[in-house]
This record gives C-alpha cells, structure tokens and sequence, in this order.
C-alpha cells in the first residue's frame, strides 16, 4: 500500500511548480527505496548527474553512499533514500530556505510512509530541519530521539570526496547506525526525548531557534 502512495506522491512531485526551481529542472528526484524501511537517508538537493537520472545519489557520491551502507550491512535496496529539495539547484548550488521550506510538505509525507526507523541526515541542509543551530561538526553520528524518531547526523558522502580527512567519520558514523539498528531491532532504546524540531520545525537558512535539550544515544 505504502508503495502505491509513494509512487502517487512522486507523480504529484513530478509537475511540483511550488519553487523557482521548477523552471530550472530537467525532471524531479523524488526518492528510491521501499516503504517500509528501517533507515531513511536524507541529503540536501539533486546534482547535475541526479536532473538527468531522476534517481538521488548516483556518480561517486552515491557509490561512497553504497560502500557505506555495506560496511554497515546495508544494501541500497533495502533504505530509502531522498533529499530535502526534489529539483536541482542550478550550478549545484546550496538550496535556499525558500525552496527547502516550499519541498518540506513532500519529504513529510515520505517519512510518513517509508516510516524509519532511523532517519540519517546527509550534510548540513538535512541536519538542520532536525538541529537547527547545530553544527555537523559538533553533533555527527550521534543519534537523538526526535517526534519518536531516531535521528543521526553524518556528514554528505560529497563533503568526504572533497576533503579526505572527512571520510573517516563518515565511516565511524555507518559503523554507529550498524550497532544503532543491531540494539534496536524491535524499534529502539526508549524515548529520550519528545521534541519540536523536525523537519516541518525550522527549514536550513531559517533564523535557528536554540534546539531542546536531547541525549545522544551513541
Ligand atoms: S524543489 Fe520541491 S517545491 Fe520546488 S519545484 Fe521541486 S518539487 Fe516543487
């Protein structure tokens, strides 16, 4: 059932004119993956190679993205993956508060129906619909019970191919969500925390409200 409302939802998106870059795309970039899934990865926009494909995370940020998710005992197929904004910014640019804020209805209907487990966010545009305020440098690979979630913040796969000494965390953190998904196989630890933020709470360039109080769990 879920399937079928995913695939309804990505017809909707496929004629979205609700941001300027409705004008810019060549076609949209809903997501992939089956719903349910226990690992939900979230990044920031499509790249030039996602525009012509349709699909998120291909060229050699998506395939960093596949070895990570192996070494963590994850394939592909078995996590569902989208970004914040559904069309590319052009030139690859960061997508602006405007645009992220006219997407969000989209990615909360994703997250209803793939249902996560584990929500990973991938940079600091997806880390901040959770913390806003937060640093990624501060806050990575700690997961944090959010509106009955989990949410990890890791570094995009992207920023580890620009800066090497990026890539051990990037890895340290997939070993993290392996032993995340391998305490919690009936749903995880209990509640640390029942908090506002979320992705509706504070789109990425927003004016940051300090984020409550939360335990990381790792
Ligand atoms: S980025 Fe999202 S809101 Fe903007 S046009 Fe694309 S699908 Fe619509």
């Amino acid at each position: 059932m879920s399937d079928r409302e995913l695939t309804a939802l990505y017809e909707e998106i496929a004629d979205c004119p609700n941001c300027a870059l409705a004008r810019t795309r060549t076609q949209t970039v809903p997501g992939t993956g089956p719903a349910p899934a226990d690992v939900m990865c979230i990044g920031e926009a499509p790249g030039a190679r996602e525009d012509e494909l349709g699909q998120p995370f291909v060229g050699p940020a998506g395939r960093l993205l596949d070895e990570l998710l192996g070494a963590a005992g994850l394939s592909r197929e078995s996590v569902y993956i989208a970004n914040i904004v559904k069309c590319r910014p052009p030139g690859n640019r960061d997508p602006g508060p405007e645009e992220i804020a006219a997407c969000r209805g989209y990615l909360e209907r994703q997250i209803a129906l793939v249902d996560p487990k584990v929500i990973v966010t991938l940079g600091r545009f997806s880390m901040a619909a959770w913390f806003p305020g937060e640093s990624i440098g501060r806050i990575h690979g700690r997961a944090r019970r959010v509106d009955g979630r989990l949410v990890m913040p890791m570094y995009h796969p992207a920023a580890a191919l620009h800066r090497g000494d990026l890539r051990p965390a990037l890895v340290a953190d997939f070993q993290k969500l392996a032993e995340l998904l391998a305490q919690a196989p009936g749903g995880g630890p209990p509640p640390e925390h029942s908090g506002e933020a979320g992705p509706a709470a504070a789109p990425a360039g927003a004016a940051a409200s300090p984020a409550p109080p939360q335990a990381p769990l790792l």
